[in-house]
């Protein structure tokens, strides 16, 4: 049932001749309550649960395994149907407990700093498997345990904009999950035609873009959708988006050292975000096997930061969290690189 909305739970509890309140009770058992059947439902009248255990399914969302860091990061790896291993990290922190979702089994993107882009594609996820990792991490940890969501594991969310959309309006409905749309944030590599659609959708979401190096030629080298979107594509849609959203978007720049953090870079960087409301994240480069990148040291890092923060910009340093886990930014699906033994290799 994870992938039932609001509306078309009216549609089935008036479609099954019960009144439409029934909707608002049954999203309140399906999104807030951590139930594993129908048979739970207690408000609920008996013949209307049997009638729902015969068309539905809960779909308690059940991983292949799960694996701590040392930082307390946890990385859930779930089977999906096909075949295919899809990853979600819970990062808790002071007030900021965070859970990243994936979007797609693999990505069909090629950034050469991420993990992911050498797994491949499979294919987009379907709704409830988007609303299902979100749900199990409710079932494990409870929802106060979870502040805020972010789209930034496997996949590019915007090139499964319907169903990150419909996820959304399922995350925020004030009787089930209810989270703010201010404390969700899709994470994208740049793709244009999905953020126009999500500041038109969903305008009250944050939003992050990859950005990775300060002009086309290079970006282009190390993220394969700068050939379709440049720069200057991109910035008219951040610039659109600000307008409408009135709200900064933040800018996520892996730092590859030999490559984008030349002391040069910097006010290259800056005349390219001149005018758009932004924060720069700085995210230092996490190793996976056969990268080709070394990670900086944390004194180019910081050299670097000094540097932007000199121009006025608003920079903040994403030192990495679930390193050892392999649940860190630009790492998920670094277990699945090792072939048949995948499963084993995530469960550490
Ligand atoms: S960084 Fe994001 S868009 Fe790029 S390959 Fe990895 S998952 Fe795909």
């Amino acid at each position: 049932m994870y992938s039932i909305g609001a509306r078309e739970l009216k549609g089935v509890v008036c479609g099954l001749g019960e009144p439409a309140f029934r909707a608002n009770q049954l999203i309140g058992w399906v999104y807030a309550r951590p139930i594993g059947a129908f048979s739970e439902m207690t408000d609920i009248p008996k013949s209307l649960r049997r009638t729902l255990e015969e068309r539905y399914r809960l779909m308690p969302f059940c991983p292949a395994a799960k694996k701590y860091a040392s930082d307390g990061v946890l990385k859930w790896a779930f089977e999906i149907e096909g075949g295919g291993i899809i990853e979600s990290v819970y990062i808790p922190g002071e007030g900021k407990d965070t859970l990243c979702l994936s979007s797609q089994a693999g990505c069909a993107l090629d950034c050469a700093f991420c993990a992911t882009a050498k797994v491949g594609f499979r294919r987009n996820l379907r709704l409830e498997e988007i609303v299902g990792q979100l749900m199990h991490a409710v079932f494990e940890l409870g929802r106060p345990a979870i502040r805020r969501i972010v789209f930034m594991g496997m996949g590019e969310p915007l090139l499964n904009v319907e169903n990150i959309l419909r996820a959304i309006e399922i995350f925020t409905l004030p009787s089930g999950l209810g989270f703010s749309p201010s404390r969700i944030t899709v994470s994208s590599s740049g793709v244009v035609p999905g953020i126009v659609e999500l500041a038109k959708k969903a305008p009250g979401v944050g939003l992050a873009v990859s950005l990775n190096a300060p002009d086309d030629e290079r970006r282009a080298k190390v993220m394969s959708i700068a050939k379709k979107y440049p720069l200057k594509d991109l910035f008219e849609a951040l610039r659109a988006w600000a307008r409408t959203t009135r709200a900064p978007v933040t800018l996520e720049y892996v730092l590859l050292p030999g490559f984008n953090m030349a002391l040069e870079d910097a006010p290259k960087l800056a005349s390219l975000v001149r005018g758009v409301p932004c924060k720069i994240n700085l995210i230092p480069f996490n190793p996976f096997l056969g990268a080709s990148f070394r990670p900086p040291s944390d004194d180019e890092v910081d050299a670097f930061a000094n540097r932007l923060l000199a121009k006025g910009l608003r920079v903040q340093i994403r030192r990495s969290r679930g390193l050892g886990a392999l649940a860190a930014c630009g790492q998920l699906g670094a277990g699945l690189l090792a072939g048949p033994r995948r499963l084993k290799a995530l469960s550490g």
